[in-house]
């Protein structure tokens, strides 16, 4: 009986994959199956993502705060004119911590790209990503947390030169069927150069302060019937590695999903992974596409850190050749 009522949630799941409409929250119910469960660290590991910075930048994002040099807001990221708003105030930032800006123009949208070249194959690239565009509401988790992790993690990345190339890509019209980075990894040149995209898709809820979150690669035998591969585990694995050196409390919750741009990475058989709060494992942010998704006390930084923590050591391994 037991094996049956298994075996029909998993029927389940690999039906609701097919459907491209369905909410998040009630598409799979894998998230029964706990993958690592981390040792708690006895001391504080010594922290590089600096969370007064997040938070002054998530501010500005999430229109908490204006537009430095301005009086605008950037109240949500729907509109053609407060996307415009939002991708000038990321153009700024990046810019203003050397990278190199470029905007991405398709049909009814426009992503954003900022590159920093490697100094010993810049061919290779890695992509880490995060949609700039929201519901029509403030989108502070969804995905504020995201777009101001990639300018956390930039912002260290900095200070040094990598071998490979780091990209960062502000996805436009994720919410429209994740048509911007569906344009964008289509007319990838050389897609053999990719190293791969990490995707940072809901960072900021974790009401049960249990450090569980997703690393979603959907390759492990568990999904392997419905999985794309393309080495994604390759990625997922270096990550793992990362929060075990690093001494890092967080547990990462199993689950296999499509529903954001990494898909789309997929979709052109490169390497994936998307970052994500345990939205499948029982702790999803009840602000979810809801107008209550403003900066406030959901959003757990020290969480968002942890994790950010973990992405940023995960693309330094990434974008350094091997010794
Ligand atoms: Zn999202």
């Amino acid at each position: 009986m037991k094996l049956i009522s298994l075996l029909s949630l998993f029927i389940m799941g690999l039906s609701a994959f097919a459907h491209d409409d369905r909410d998040w929250r009630t598409e799979y119910l894998s998230y029964l199956y706990l993958d690592y469960q981390f040792p708690q660290s006895v001391e504080e590991p010594k922290f590089r993502i600096n969370v007064p910075f997040y938070k002054e930048k998530l501010a500005v994002l999430t229109g908490m705060s204006p537009v430095p040099g301005t009086q605008e807001k950037i109240l949500e990221r729907k509109s053609i004119k407060r996307l415009d708003l939002a991708r000038t105030f990321l153009k700024n930032e990046f810019e203003s911590l050397g990278f190199k800006v470029n905007l991405h123009y398709f049909g009814n949208g426009t992503n954003i790209i900022a590159e920093k070249l490697g100094t010993k194959s810049p061919e290779k690239i890695l992509i880490v990503s995060a949609h700039i565009d929201s519901v029509g509401n403030a989108g502070a988790n969804d995905d504020g947390t995201g777009v101001i992790g990639m300018l956390a993690i930039a912002k260290e990345l900095s200070k040094k030169t990598y071998d490979y190339t780091i990209r960062f890509v502000g996805f436009d019209r994720e919410e429209k069927g994740m048509a911007g980075s569906e344009v964008y990894a289509a007319t990838l040149q050389n897609k053999s150069d990719i190293i791969g995209n990490i995707n940072l898709e809901m960072l900021g809820h974790n009401s049960k302060k249990d450090g569980a979150f997703h690393i979603i690669d959907c390759d492990s035998i568990l999904f392997a019937n419905r999985a794309p591969k393309y080495g994604s585990d390759k990625l997922s694995a270096v990550m793992k590695e990362v929060i075990i050196s690093l001494k890092l409390d967080l547990t990462v919750v199993r689950t296999c999903t499509g529903r954001s741009d990494h898909a789309s990475f997929w979709k052109n058989k490169m390497p994936a992974i998307v970052i994500s709060e345990n939205f499948f494992g029982g702790d999803p942010d009840p602000c979810y596409h809801a107008s209550c998704d403003v900066m406030d006390e959901r959003i757990n930084y020290p969480y968002i850190q942890k994790i950010l923590e973990a992405t940023l050591s995960t693309v330094e391994i990434l974008i350094s050749a091997e010794k």
